[in-house]
């Protein structure tokens, strides 16, 4: 064996045994937890009060949230895949990160090679809205009207490849017809220009909408999920509303960099599992419609098939509605 191989090794020893160590002590400074939208709005919500949490449940644990934002969330994500694997940055994401391969010819990360798998969070219904004004108060009295006027009516998202974005292409395709769409750095500074009157209609997760219309600052038409909610019980779901089958679900899970010491992840795991058992996380969950997972999905064997389950369903039906950035 050469000097130089030798050195090498003893070097890649060396510093393993240094993530170990620092493992077992970790954590020892703040956990940043980057949320790949703006603040304020339903994936921030989910990140927000799991750092709360998870600050409770993991001994020593300063959670902190960080908004990086833009291009869909693509930014955010991007950030965590290149940065130091050492357990101090972690990344909440919806099912964007899922969709992403198959809407961006050119992305800086692989969901499915550049990160360690935390576990799944909650699943989250969306709920199709309109500005007050607008002349409909129900989807079968909305989609003539938009068949009629689709050059008057913008519909707002979070980007390519969000779940506004995602909700809005479902629907559009399903009543065959084309909105102008108006992207924004996520759906918190979308709500604010809905409630403003400046642009007609959005669909975005109950953790964003159940507080605004409950206000009446915006008009609610249906939601997305299969069934009514408790908590909106006099909305209406889409397939009652005459589009029959339309759902959608949003997951949201936890992850970290590719090569995050394993006893990092054992700690970020349980301190995960404690988060979804804590009252304030299930409160809140209630009263904003949402759904915690179950503790075993709670893992990263269940994070893992179930990102790469989403990867290849979302893949081919995306590329047949042929939407892709540069
Ligand atoms: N709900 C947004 C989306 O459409 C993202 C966000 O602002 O949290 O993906």
């Amino acid at each position: 064996m050469t000097h130089s191989l030798v050195r090498g090794l003893l070097a890649t020893a060396l510093s393993l045994a240094a993530a170990w160590a620092g493992a077992q002590t970790y954590p020892t400074k703040p956990i940043a937890i980057t949320v790949p939208f703006a603040a304020g709005g339903p994936t921030d919500v989910v990140a927000r009060t799991l750092a709360e949490a998870m600050t409770r449940s993991l001994p020593g644990a300063n959670v902190i949230v960080e908004n990086v934002a833009g291009a869909g969330g693509t930014i955010g994500v991007t950030k965590v895949a290149k940065a130091t694997p050492d357990g101090y940055s972690l990344l909440v994401h919806h099912i964007g990160m899922a969709t992403a391969p198959a809407l961006y010819r050119k992305l800086a990360f692989d969901p499915l090679k550049d990160f360690e798998y935390i576990g799944l969070i909650n699943d989250v219904p969306m709920t199709l809205l309109v500005k007050t004004g607008f002349p409909a108060a129900s989807v079968k009295e909305l989609v003539p009207y938009l068949k009629a006027n689709a050059a008057k009516v913008s519909f707002a998202n979070a980007g390519l490849g969000s779940a506004s974005h995602l909700c809005g292409l479902m629907f559009m395709s399903t009543i065959e017809t084309d909105l102008t769409t108006v992207p924004y750095k996520g759906t918190a500074p979308a709500m604010t220009d809905l409630i403003g009157g400046q642009v007609d209609m959005l669909c975005d997760q109950t953790t964003n909408t159940t507080q605004q219309i409950k206000a009446g600052k915006v008009k609610a038409l249906a939601v997305t999920s299969p069934r009514r909610l408790d908590t909106l019980k006099e909305l209406p779901t889409m397939s009652e509303s005459g589009l029959p089958g339309f759902s959608v679900s949003v997951w949201h899970a936890l992850y970290a960099p590719k090569g995050t010491p394993k006893p990092v992840i054992d700690k970020l795991v349980a301190a995960l599992q404690g988060a979804i058992k804590d009252p304030a996380v299930i409160k809140r969950h209630a009263d904003l419609g949402a759904e915690l997972v179950s503790v075993d999905r709670a893992t990263p064997e269940a994070l893992g098939k179930h990102l790469a389950a989403e990867v290849a369903r979302w893949g081919p039906i995306i590329r047949k509605a042929g939407v892709y950035a540069d």
